[in-house]
């Protein structure tokens, strides 16, 4: 493992992206919220994206300097077009639409189309949390069929992640995954040789579970960016038909809804993949149940909290607070990247002309 320190590395990606082509506050962004994945513990949506992010720009996927185009705006609701920009610029962009709106009208829906990888949706409950807000994300990924329905075998969802955030006081819970049963991310991360996939998260054509990246990537070498093109198998949806009826709804709200297109083989406009996101935010003030939902809120998950674990040496948690830990950790002793990850992010470095860390 290659052991680095979250400013260090948020200064080196920065400078990738500034090199290759985005703004100095583009660069920046995109760097703090792959740094944060990483800290937060979830490496497959971190620094590990950087060469495949750099080879979309370069392809044209993905285009720097968006604004979001405003397709409709109902004043509590809006559809906003990304326009196939960096998903770290445009979807903080409808983030505050969202939060800007909930807090005038209480509440608000916002669907966001054609929104490069938009990364960790987490982030973007946590934003709203710290407005006040709760939020709920449907997101797909348009262009991108990974994961099979539950009793098939061929591919026809994304990994569709869906987030929850809940503004409790001195309590946050951030609810974020992937409806698959691992994210395609960590499918990479262990193909780099980090952590391994669990025996059944893939499964091949000829419908054998698997946690070969193999199934998912086809043969590689260490250097080689993963494709998902490359492989004949598919991830398989978590929870079995609940997972892949929630992966379902992602692709009709996150894919259809907005008008983005769903992972099947129409793909997106631009030619690459985009994220869809429907995104409702609830405000707890102005729905005027503040007071109570904190009461209540809280004094609930203190007796959830309170059940008793299974191993005594791992107490229950609630959602958002693996994050919170990892966080501290690695803010402390610095974020470890599998060996093969740094040196393709130093082989980008070395392509973009970014000068050496
Ligand atoms: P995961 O399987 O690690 O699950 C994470 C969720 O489970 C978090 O809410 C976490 O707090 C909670 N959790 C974990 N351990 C817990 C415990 N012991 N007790 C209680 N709660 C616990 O996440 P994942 O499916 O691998 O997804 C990883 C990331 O990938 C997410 O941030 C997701 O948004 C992102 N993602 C993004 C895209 C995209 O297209 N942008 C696609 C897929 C996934």
């Amino acid at each position: 493992m290659h052991v680095i320190a979250a400013g260090e590395l948020e200064s080196t990606v920065r400078d990738i992206f500034a090199a290759a082509g985005c703004d100095d506050e583009e660069a920046a962004r995109i760097a703090k919220q792959l740094v944060e994945a990483n800290l937060t513990g979830h490496d497959s949506h971190g620094v590990g994206r950087v060469p495949l992010y750099i080879d979309w720009l370069q392809a044209g996927f993905v285009v720097p300097g968006q604004t979001v185009e405003v397709v409709t705006d109902g004043g509590s609701f809006a559809v906003l077009d990304g326009k196939f920009g960096f998903g770290q610029t445009v979807a903080p962009q409808a983030v505050a639409l969202g939060i800007e709106r909930a807090q005038q009208h209480g509440t608000s829906v916002v669907a966001l189309r054609n929104a490069g990888h938009i990364g960790r949706v987490g982030s973007y409950s946590e934003a709203a949390v710290d407005a006040g807000l709760i939020a709920i994300h449907f997101v797909n990924v348009a262009g991108s069929a990974l994961v099979a329905p539950f009793g098939g075998v061929d591919r026809r969802f994304s990994t569709a992640p869906f987030s929850v955030g809940i503004p409790l006081p001195e309590r946050p819970v951030i609810l974020d995954f992937a409806t698959s049963l691992v994210a395609e991310g960590k499918v990479q991360v262990a193909s780099f040789g980090g952590k391994p996939l669990p025996p059944d998260a893939l499964i091949s054509e000829d419908g054998r579970r698997s946690g070969d990246p193999r199934v998912l990537y086809g043969d590689y070498q260490s250097t080689d960016l993963r494709r998902p093109s490359g492989g004949t198998g598919a991830l398989r949806a978590f929870g079995e038909h609940k997972g892949s009826g929630l992966a379902l709804m992602c692709e009709l709200l996150g894919g259809a809804l907005t008008g983005g297109g769903g992972a099947g083989p129409g793909g997106t406009e631009g030619g690459g993949i985009a994220n869809g996101m429907l995104s409702v935010y609830l405000s707890p003030s102005l729905l005027g149940t503040r007071e109570e939902f904190e009461r209540i809120g809280l004094e609930y998950l203190d007796w959830v909290l309170s059940a008793r674990p299974v191993d005594p040496t791992t107490p229950v948690l609630l959602p958002g607070e693996p994050e919170r830990q990892a966080r501290a950790r690695r803010l402390a002793e610095g974020i470890p990247l599998p060996v093969d990850t740094w040196s393709a992010i130093l082989r980008t470095i070395e392509a973009v002309g970014a000068g050496t860390p």
